[in-house]
């Protein structure tokens, strides 16, 4: 299957052709699933000297890491306060110490192998009310702690100066977060992955994983024999695997990319070319591309449904944001599924001694699954000091079953929205 129609598709830097696995192979790490996580994890492999291949069902970046907004927002999906509730405190201290890493990985490795990939600095986590701001405050107690110094509290009368709207009272900008094409980074990832004689196979979609000491994994042409595998399937990793798979839920995300706008009205829009994403649980997330369109997202959908018009879905949002836009062409419109876990705690973790997996960071991947890529590399040799960390978070299955997982979550997700509409 190729890449679903998007602004990244359409501006996606050259890539080799990267036939099927044909026959059977053997390595010393096999990774399933060419997307952030899998990507990761195979180039810090190949960087300690493994041998590795790499399997994709798709292509490259087929899954969320090729579709999603962009943005390299610092953290994790939760943040301190609710580690510390859940895992206890040591668990959350070596968690927030780790929390500028994965954002720090992407930056060293766009400089390193020369990725061209439009990188800009800052997110602005935007806050329509009081609460929203005192949670900011707090965050940013937290990040600063950890060694995060550049982050600033913007108040009202400084939020023009980030984003051009009415609707924010204030936020926090946070200067060592930014935000980037997310295809050409994990093409660029991929290519830098092959100059270490790492492989990759695409359109070789996994069907079967044999979980012996010496596991053995299978597509419809071929096999590879591993020491270990890494399994980064994610919500797309579907078939396979029912013990990860049941622990967490696809859901969708929608984006547009307005027609080309000009430098100038892009500039008074977002003047310092941060990314904007608000502090709502149906959150929106926003940023101006490299060819100075307003790419935007938001819009989810429980059960990973994919609406057949997603501009119809993002459009009151836009105009709320930016009513003089109302005349702009929408120019690309898809979507891509999220995996979220019930407690929205990333699931990390292993299968055996020699099958490991990364899988639900929830909306919030792109900095966390560079980091936990590593720490599975980390774990493989010998070091899982790291990687345990987040092993050892209890993680459960989603309440009712297949059938009623989505209508359950659903109804969840809908009242924590009321809860921030009535401001509880
Ligand atoms: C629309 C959208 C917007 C988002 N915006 C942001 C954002 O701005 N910032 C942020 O931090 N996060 C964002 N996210 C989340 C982020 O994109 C994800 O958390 C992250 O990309 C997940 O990476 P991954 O490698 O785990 O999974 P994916 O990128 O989904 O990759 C999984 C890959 O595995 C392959 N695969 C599946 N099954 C098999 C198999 N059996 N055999 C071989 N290969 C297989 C798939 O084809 C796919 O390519 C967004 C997500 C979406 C969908």
């Amino acid at each position: 299957m190729a890449y679903p129609t998007s602004y990244y598709a359409a501006t996606r830097n050259p890539a080799p052709e990267r036939p099927p696995l044909q026959g059977d192979a053997t390595c010393d790490v096999c990774v399933i699933g060419g997307g952030f996580a899998g990507v990761s994890a195979a180039l810090h492999l190949a960087e300690s000297g493994k041998k590795v291949i790499l399997l994709e069902a798709e292509e490259i970046g087929f899954g969320a890491s090729g579709r999603n907004g962009g943005q390299v927002v610092n953290g994790f999906s939760r943040g301190y306060d609710a580690f510390l509730k859940s895992c206890g405190k040591d668990t959350a201290e070596a968690i927030l110490a780790m929390s500028f890493e994965g954002g720090d990985i992407i930056r060293q490795r766009i400089g390193k192998y020369n990725i061209s990939c439009d990188y800009r600095e800052g997110t602005f986590f935007a806050a329509f009310n009081k609460k929203q701001i005192a949670h900011l405050e707090r965050e940013k107690e937290l990040w600063e702690r950890a060694g995060n110094t550049a982050i600033e509290m913007i108040g009202p009368e400084k939020v023009s100066a980030i984003v051009d709207t009415k609707l924010y009272i204030g936020g926090m900008l946070d200067r060592r977060g930014g935000h980037l094409h997310p295809l050409n980074l994990v093409l660029g990832e991929a290519a830098a992955l092959e100059t270490l004689g790492g492989k990759i196979f695409e359109q070789s979609r996994v069907i079967r994983i044999d979980k012996t000491n010496k596991p053995k994994v299978y597509t419809d042409k071929g096999s590879v024999a591993a020491d270990f595998v890494v399994v980064c399937g994610n919500a797309y990793l579907t078939g396979i695997l029912p013990e990860i798979t049941g622990r967490i839920m696809p859901v969708s995300s929608q984006i547009v990319t307005t027609e080309p706008l000009g430098e100038e009205l892009a500039r008074k829009m977002i003047p310092g070319d941060n990314c904007v994403e608000d502090c709502n649980f149906m959150l929106d997330y926003y940023r101006i591309t490299a060819d100075h369109r307003l790419l935007f997202g938001g819009g989810v959908l429980y059960s990973g449904y994919e609406p057949a018009d997603v501009i119809r879905r993002l459009q009151p949002h836009i105009d709320r944001t930016f009513p003089h836009l109302r005349d702009k062409k929408i120019d690309f419109a898809w979507n891509g599924q999220i995996a979220i876990t019930l407690t929205r705690f990333p699931h990390l973790g292993r299968l055996s001694d020699t099958i490991y997996f990364i899988q639900g960071d929830s909306g919030h991947g792109v900095t966390a699954c560079h980091l936990q890529g590593k720490l599975v590399a980390e774990a493989i040799n010998h070091q899982a000091a790291r990687f345990d960390v987040f092993a050892n978070i209890k993680n459960y299955p989603f309440p009712g079953g297949r059938v009623f997982r989505v209508p359950l979550t659903a109804l969840g997700a809908w009242y924590y929205e009321l809860r921030e509409v009535i401001g509880i």
